[in-house]
């Protein structure tokens, strides 16, 4: 999975995105990598993994991993070339959902863009240089689906389509608000990697004083939220100087250190679970000797396509998978308890994987 960080400057992106790839770095023991100094692999932390792994005495022990990228210079006019310009729009083509910083903290040392602490503005500000991008690409399109409609008569609905797209975000809307139930139409808009189409988690970044009871005083926060209900996105509460001392810490100080603060999380499994929610992911786990490790799968999906994510020969030559609940494991201690004890299920290809599954696949080579 792969998450973009946007906001405008000063709103706590950079501090973020550091406490976040720190963070995940030391709580996994995840070799982090830095492909660039924009983009992070932060492993998902995950209590079962370590539990099980201990249990099997598996040499590895590899989480699900998320990546982080920064995307820094999203300005007034950047999609007109302003700041870094449009270059930058193209690193958020790629992602999956985007994280959207909003500044809801007020500090008269950290000057902000436009004067004033005002996260709905903030937030227009934002989208409407999404949109513009997004407006773009489809007039692209348009040029060049219009040329071929008049050879191919099949294109017309294409090309209808992205008009109405276009005159949808002329009037400052989201993709993601463009009505239609027909499943050609929705194909298409899944395919054009418009930036307004992505899903979005809204990272409300507040004082210290407003994170132990979730913002509730803040009135920025409100305003965020409400907002991110009309649109279908996901909040989450943080306070990313706070984020950046918790990163700095090792798992039994971080442990007391959020107690003290009155939080049972902190921002990294707060977004991790915003992300899994809004995209509809869960995990199941494979565990052994060799290896324990948990994969991010869609909720609903099937036994052979879980088993597609570890290889594509799995997939190909599904038979079945042994199931068993990964408390139901550790509680038994071995595979062959659970069995004995009739908590292992043979599953065939219509099985649906349920959060905590551990899944032994067996294939055909
Ligand atoms: P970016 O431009 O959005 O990447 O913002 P930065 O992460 O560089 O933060 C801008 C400034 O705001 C820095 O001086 C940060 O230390 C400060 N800052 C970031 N988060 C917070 C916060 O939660 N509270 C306060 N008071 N300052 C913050």
């Amino acid at each position: 999975m792969k998450l973009g960080i946007v906001g405008l400057p000063n709103v706590g992106k950079s501090t973020l995105f550091n406490s976040l790839t720190k963070a995940g770095a030391e709580s996994a023991n995840y070799p982090f990598c830095t492909i660039d100094p924009n983009v992070g692999i932060v492993a998902v932390p995950d209590e079962r993994l370590k539990l099980l792994g201990d249990m099997y005495h598996s040499k590895k022990v590899t989480p699900a991993v998320i990546e982080f990228v920064d995307i820094a210079g999203l300005v007034k006019g950047a999609s007109k070339g302003e700041g870094l310009g449009n270059q930058f729009l193209s690193n958020i083509r790629e992602v999956d959902a985007i994280v959207h910083v909003v500044r809801c903290f007020e500090d008269p040392n950290v000057i902000h863009v436009d004067g004033s602490i005002d996260p709905l503005r903030d937030i227009e500000t934002i989208n409407l240089e999404l949109i513009f991008s997004d407006i773009e690409i489809l007039e692209r399109r348009i040029a060049k689906t219009g040329k071929q409609a008049r050879m191919d008569k099949s294109l017309a609905k294409e090309a209808a389509l992205l008009e109405a797209l276009k005159a949808h975000l002329e009037e400052g809307k989201l993709a993601r608000s463009y009505e239609t139930e027909d499943e050609d139409e929705l194909a298409l808009l899944a395919s054009y990697n418009l930036l307004t189409y992505k899903p979005v988690i809204f990272a409300a970044n507040v004082s210290e004083e407003d994170l132990a009871n979730d913002g509730a005083d803040n009135k920025g926060v409100a305003q965020v939220r409400e907002f991110a209900k009309e649109t279908g996105s996901e909040v989450f509460v943080i306070c990313a100087q706070i984020e950046e001392e918790i990163s700095e810490l090792d798992d039994d100080e971080k442990a007391m250190f959020l107690e003290d603060l009155g939080l049972k999380e902190s921002g990294l499994e707060k977004l991790i679970k915003a992300s899994y929610h809004l995209l509809g992911l869960h995990s199941f786990l494979t565990a052994g000797e060799d290896e324990t490790r948990a994969w991010t799968i869609k909720v609903g999906t099937k036994a052979p396509q879980a088993a597609g994510k570890i290889h594509s020969d799995f997939e190909r030559g599904f038979i079945k998978a042994e199931v068993v609940n990964y408390k139901d494991l550790l509680e038994m201690g071995s595979l062959a308890a659970a069995r004995e004890k009739g908590l292992v299920g043979m599953e065939g290809k219509d099985y649906v994987v349920k959060d905590g599954d551990v899944i032994l696949f067996r294939f055909n080579v």
